[in-house]
């Protein structure tokens, strides 16, 4: 269908009416938006005067499946038609979020088998606190409310999820946040081994846990591989440990998989590369390839069993939206595609790829540092002198400028700033082949060299 509106006016409005999220506001009222995106076909989006853009992050690393997928709008359109809503509260049940809890039940790690439904992220990862503390509250142990996570991790924007959230600017907003919520330093393997010698040691997890009492503690939270914070990797043995470390004092591990599940990293889950089963797995993004909302808190049929025995009031936590049904049958097709294109082999394959032009650009510039992928969810940074250790200072904006030289060359990509990094994220939908990131890495580096 034609636009209606001319973009110069879609510009206005949008100044005068929308406040758009993360976004400076200042920004958006001087200018308007950036880009007014228009439409979309596979990994390619369009904007309203006509460029077309690759999007080398899969918006915000969600859309997996790429753009103007016809069976995943036939899924919604058939159920919408079929039966547009019904609620599940109540004890009441419809048939796509009973397939779906099977099929979800059918891929997830270890005996992950139960989920609760939610509209996105924040709301998997608020649910997952507030299903634990009420664990422990039925258990007996009312004083087991602490939540632990790790510094520069992402889990949200509700009050839990963003208490949870180890990146400080997310925190701005809000002058205190829950007391009940704690953060370690990330992979600090040795310390959660044991090691009491490392300076470090006070605060990973296992020296918070021994500080604060583990009576005290409900869970750790964590990203498999943190996102936002700058795809951080975790070393070889680190999942294993704090796996470990819960088991130790009988707390619940939570993993958010938001950005890591449905194949992103070249594995189902992303805790599938480490092969440790969670108590607690939240799921959003992916899950749907962005087309429509949709989150999963899964938890272990043993968990679900406990809460039971303990119980037989109502399990008074419920979205309207749990389980829509339109974004189940979505969920559905995704995961079919995902399964029948072979996604996540793909993911794994052309992520080798992706490593390789990562690493390359190493090589050939005088200012990256620290290439790193897993699968399709890639980073490299940028420094003033990587041999050194200098970094560019905040002012000089070098992932935004590097960013913003993509975009020049019709390549969307995302700038990762926090904690004083200079880090370029590049996460491709899983359909991308290896020209396509032959072609992304080309732009990158052309973008490198007009900001050296
Ligand atoms: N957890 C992780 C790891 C994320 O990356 C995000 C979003 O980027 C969230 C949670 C929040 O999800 P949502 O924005 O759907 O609420």
């Amino acid at each position: 269908t034609e636009n209606k509106v001319s973009p110069e006016q879609l510009q206005k409005l949008d100044k005068k009416h929308f406040l758009h999220p993360t976004t400076p506001l200042p920004l958006q009222q001087a200018d308007g938006p950036a880009v007014i995106f228009e439409k979309g076909k596979g990994i390619h989006i369009t904007d309203v005067h006509g460029v077309e853009y690759i999007d080398g992050v899969s918006s915000l690393w969600n859309v997996n499946l790429g753009y103007g997928r016809q069976e995943l709008a036939d899924a919604a359109s058939e159920q919408m038609m079929k039966l547009a809503y019904a609620s599940s509260f109540f004890n009441n049940s419809h048939e796509v979020v009973i397939r779906l809890s099977e099929k979800l039940a059918s891929i997830a790690p270890g005996d992950l088998n139960v989920s609760f439904f939610t509209s996105g992220g924040s709301e998997s990862n608020e649910s997952a606190f507030k299903i634990v503390r009420h664990y422990w509250k039925l258990k007996g142990q009312p004083k087991r409310r602490k939540i632990i996570s790790l510094d520069l991790s992402y889990h949200g924007v509700t009050m839990g999820a963003t208490s949870a959230t180890g990146v400080p600017e997310f925190k701005k907003m809000i002058t205190a946040i829950a007391p009940d919520f704690l953060h370690a330093i990330p992979y600090k393997t040795n310390c959660e081994l044991g090691d009491k010698n490392d300076p470090d040691y006070d605060r990973s997890f296992r020296g918070i846990i021994e500080k604060e009492g583990s009576e005290n503690i409900a869970a750790i939270i964590l990203e498999p591989i943190q996102g936002v914070g700058g795809v951080n990797i975790p070393p070889e043995g680190y999942l294993k440990a704090v796996r470990d470390l819960c088991d130790e004092f009988g707390i619940f591990m939570i993993t958010d998989e938001v950005i890591t599940g449905f194949g992103r990293t070249g594995k189902m889950f992303g805790v599938n590369h480490w092969n440790v089963v969670p108590d607690i797995m939240c799921v959003a993004k992916g899950i749907t390839s962005g087309y429509i909302q949709l989150g999963a808190v899964m938890m272990t049929e043993k968990l679900r069993d406990e809460l039971n025995r303990m119980s037989d009031d109502v399990f008074y936590h419920g979205f309207t939206y749990s389980g829509h049904p339109t974004a189940c049958a979505v969920a559905l097709k995704t995961i079919e595609i995902i399964e029948n294109e072979g996604l996540v082999d793909n993911a794994r394959i052309v992520g080798e790829e992706l490593l390789k032009g990562l690493n390359h650009l190493e090589q050939k510039h005088k200012i990256t540092a620290k290439p790193r992928a897993i699968g399709l969810m890639g980073a490299i940074e940028l420094f003033r002198d990587p041999e050194q250790s200098i970094p560019f200072s905040p002012t000089e904006f070098a992932a935004l400028a590097v960013v913003e030289e993509c975009a020049k060359r019709n390549l969307i990509l995302r700038p990762l700033t926090f904690g004083g990094m200079n880090a370029v994220a590049i996460a491709p939908p899983l359909i991308s082949t290896k020209q396509d990131i032959e072609k992304m890495i080309d732009i990158l580096s052309d973008s490198i060299s007009a900001y050296e």
